[in-house]
């Protein structure tokens, strides 16, 4: 509403999905994480492209991304990493959606809140959070197995990306995956689907295929290591942040003095964008923070505000009042790229996205379908 908005470049989504389609043996399924909106993207949109590109299911950490890609028309399964409550079991149930299961505790409290459970079973290979332990995970399968109204459609884990993780971690973590599952075999319990690889994961191991892989912030153009095993050439799916110019004036002496705030002068020109910190642009505005407008560089003031920015356009005469600025992106020969935003805002790749907010329109290109 106050004209900020995100470009997203659903043909960037299709292209990543291809380079990691092309790595894949073709019998290794792809459920696609779309957590946190699709990385900010729009997971409705983004798991529409995704389902015409050929993935086979979709990942989510929050009922409302589940809605989200229900409502887009995609019927393939989707999978609740662990989050939601038994209480959110009417949802679950119409919404068609497959939940996680840790411990034996759980699937009593799920399957007593609902007809049938379709359910993963996720064990913790060692990144200490949630999933059964794999000292437990023969038990808890056995059990969920025993009940006729319960379906484990599949068991995975998410590689530790703990701090502290070293290189031989990795093959510890698949080591005790492939001795879960021969233990299952075993018992006769083995699911069908067995996932291990996230980004990191489906990049440089490919030995932890197994019969799935649930990346996410591939797909938004987010490589987690320079040289992977894999090698793939990403497209970044944030094409803009952009904001309009909501106000325009030169400064005069009736307002009193200028603030004693670097970059404030008398006389200037300073134009407001309609957008803030509660809009993901970071709450203290980085020094150097810059953005583009008629195609050059213009300097953002201190301090940021929930819902404006300022900007000193003193030297953008030509700037008037709705004109488009670019906060992230090109404008005429100028560019803010992805890295000189996440250097500035103190954050990673992944931070920048998860930057992005639900309540900001976002303006999609390369697909002929509207959101
Ligand atoms: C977030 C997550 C993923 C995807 O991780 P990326 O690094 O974005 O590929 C996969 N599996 C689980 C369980 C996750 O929580």
């Amino acid at each position: 509403m106050r004209g900020s908005w995100y470009e997203i470049d659903l043909d960037a989504i299709r292209h990543n999905y291809r380079q990691l389609r092309g790595h894949l043996p073709p019998n290794v399924k792809v459920y696609a994480c779309l957590k946190r909106n699709g990385y900010g993207c729009g997971a409705g949109a983004v798991a529409d492209v995704l389902t015409r590109e050929g993935a086979d299911g979709f990942a989510v950490a929050s009922l409302l991304d589940a809605l989200a890609i229900r409502d887009a028309g995609v019927r393939l399964p989707i999978l609740l990493y662990p989050g939601a409550l038994p209480t959110a079991a009417p949802t679950i149930e119409a919404l068609d959606l497959t939940i996680s299961v840790s411990s034996v505790d759980e699937l009593e409290l799920w399957r007593a809140a609902m007809k049938k459970t379709r359910a993963f079973i996720k064990v913790d290979l060692g990144f200490f959070r949630a999933g059964a332990t794999p000292h437990e995970v023969g038990r808890l399968l056995v059990m969920a197995n025993a009940h006729a109204h319960v379906q484990v459609e599949g068991i995975y884990a998410h590689m530790s990306e703990l701090p502290t993780s070293k290189a031989s971690d990795a093959s510890d973590q698949l080591r005790r995956m492939q001795a879960v599952l021969q233990h299952a075999r075993a018992l006769g319990v083995r699911p069908a689907v067995a996932m291990m690889s996230s980004t990191e994961g489906v990049l440089n191991h490919p030995e932890m295929d197994l019969d799935a892989v649930d990346p996410g912030a591939l797909f938004v153009g987010l490589p987690e290591s320079d040289k992977p095993a894999r090698p793939v050439k990403l497209q970044h799916a944030l094409k803009t942040i952009s904001a309009s110019l909501i106000a325009v004036k030169r400064l005069d002496a009736s307002l009193g003095p200028v603030p004693d705030i670097p970059g404030f002068k008398a006389g200037m020109v300073l134009g407001v964008l309609g957008m803030g910190w509660g809009d993901g642009y970071p709450r203290d505005l980085p020094t150097g923070a810059e953005a583009i407008i008629g195609g050059k560089r213009a300097r953002l003031l201190p301090p940021s505000h929930l819902e404006h920015l300022r900007i000193d356009l003193t030297a953008v005469p030509e700037a008037r009042f709705g004109d488009q600025v670019v906060l992230l992106g090109r404008q005429g020969d100028q560019i803010i790229t992805h890295e000189e935003i996440a250097c500035l805002w103190g954050t990673d790749m992944v931070g920048l996205y998860g930057h992005l907010r639900d309540h900001i329109p976002r303006i999609y290109t390369g697909n002929h379908n509207t959101y």
